[in-house]
């Protein structure tokens, strides 16, 4: 991809934002509704088949494009990213690890967006200790037969097919053996089981998702082989991880450009409040996170599309964006004073937002202790 290349994906998105999405964004957050209208674009944008291969349909983008479109939309509505990136995830999944059968099958409908879905990985009892799910699938037949509950799965209601971890060997040791993966499409004995309600990331939706009995077809087993359904699933993540990144740069810059905006109009003492020091101070913390946080993604995306193991430069990215967009929202509440906590002015989102991106993708715990692993196992005393 050239730079014009880049440049006219990247101007046919901005103009999009600003005539369909920013006029609407406040009201659908607000309902909590699904952004139907803005989904049907997205789709005529080719962003459900942004990451995936031309040959499958897909706009075949390099990461580092895509972290630009991610940080875009997010600077007007970060959920609406949400609704492309797990489903973005599902098809590395296939597009990486999947049989010739499963790529020609899935991958030129989750490019045009006739299927939509995500990732079914985490349960009401574990996120973290992935390995820890008890979702079970048992072979019967062509078909396995799957029971169990996964939570929190964005697009849950909408989507209709899902990336799925289950445990085809409990018993296994190390446990990461009995795990496998399958694409998951809805039917009989998959069922939405509830609609989680969430402080912010409105109008996608995040559900609960039940399986009683639900019989997926072995020829949907994710390259065909038991065993690898772990693999699989956290081989994703560095693509995840810079998405969500670019998520927490879109929100950071979205909070220091509303409050440089705000903070030469408001005024206070006689003097716009932009005069007095210590808004300053905040703005100028403010406007270098966001620098530091959109180099980290870059420099993340870049290894990635060189195909340089990058563990540790997406999580550096991931934790320090998003830590990045939730105190620069913070500070932009701080700087809108009362308006800050008004449901008129967008900070208040902003603020609802950011922590999500802390949590998603590997909590920024997780992350600081890869990070801190890598740094050990690439410095060897
Ligand atoms: C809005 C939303 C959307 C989501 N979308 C999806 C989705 O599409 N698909 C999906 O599968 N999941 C999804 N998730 C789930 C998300 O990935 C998990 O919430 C996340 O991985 C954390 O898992 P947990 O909630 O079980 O927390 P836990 O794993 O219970 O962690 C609780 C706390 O303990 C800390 N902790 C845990 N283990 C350690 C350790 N070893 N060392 C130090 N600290 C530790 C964590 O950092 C955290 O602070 C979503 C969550 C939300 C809120």
């Amino acid at each position: 991809m050239n730079a014009a290349e880049e440049t006219q994906i990247l101007d046919a998105i901005a103009k999009w934002l600003e005539r369909d999405v920013r006029p609407k964004a406040r009201e659908l957050e607000k309902k909590d509704e699904y952004p139907e209208a803005m989904v049907q674009t997205m789709k005529e944008l080719g962003l459900f088949g942004a990451t995936i291969p031309q040959e499958y349909g897909g706009l075949g983008l390099p990461a580092s494009t895509y972290a630009k479109i991610v940080a875009q939309i997010s600077e007007v509505w970060m959920s609406l990213t949400g609704i492309f990136n797990s489903h973005l995830i599902m098809a590395a999944a296939v597009a990486r690890y999947g049989t010739d059968a499963q790529k020609k099958r899935f991958l030129p409908k989750f490019a045009s967006g006739e299927i939509r879905g995500g990732l079914a990985l985490t349960e009401p009892d574990c996120g973290t200790d992935l390995q820890a799910i008890r979702t079970r699938a048992v072979k019967d037949g062509k078909d396995y037969v799957v029971n169990g509950t996964k939570t929190w799965i964005s697009n849950g209601i909408k989507g209709s097919c899902f990336a799925l971890l289950v445990k085809t060997d409990p018993a296994a040791s190390p446990r990461h053996k009995g795990m496998t993966m399958f694409l998951a499409e809805k039917g009989k004995g998959f069922r939405v089981s509830k609609k989680m309600e969430k402080l912010g990331y409105k109008g996608i939706d995040s559900a609960e998702l039940i399986f009683e009995d639900y019989r997926v077809p072995a020829e949907n087993l994710i390259g065909g082989e038991e065993g690898k359904g772990f693999h699989h699933a956290i081989g994703g993540l560095e693509l995840g991880r810079i998405n969500v990144a670019a998520r927490g740069v879109g929100v950071a810059y979205a909070a220091l450009k509303d409050s440089v905006a705000y903070a030469q109009v408001r005024k206070t003492f006689g003097k716009p409040i932009c005069e007095h020091q210590a808004i300053q101070l905040k703005l100028g913390e403010m406007a270098t996170r966001c620098e530091a946080a959109r180099l980290l993604v870059e420099n993340a995306a870049r290894a990635y599309d060189a195909g340089e193991r990058c563990d540790m430069e997406a999580g550096m990215a991931k934790y320090f964006a998003s830590e990045a967009a939730l105190e620069n929202s913070i500070e932009a509440v701080r700087i809108h004073g009362g308006y800050g906590y008004s449901t008129e002015f967008n900070v208040e989102r902003y603020y609802r937002d950011a922590p999500l991106m802390c949590i998603g993708e590997g909590t920024n715990e997780m992350q600081r202790i890869i990070i801190a692993k890598q740094l050990i196992a690439r410095n060897p005393a």
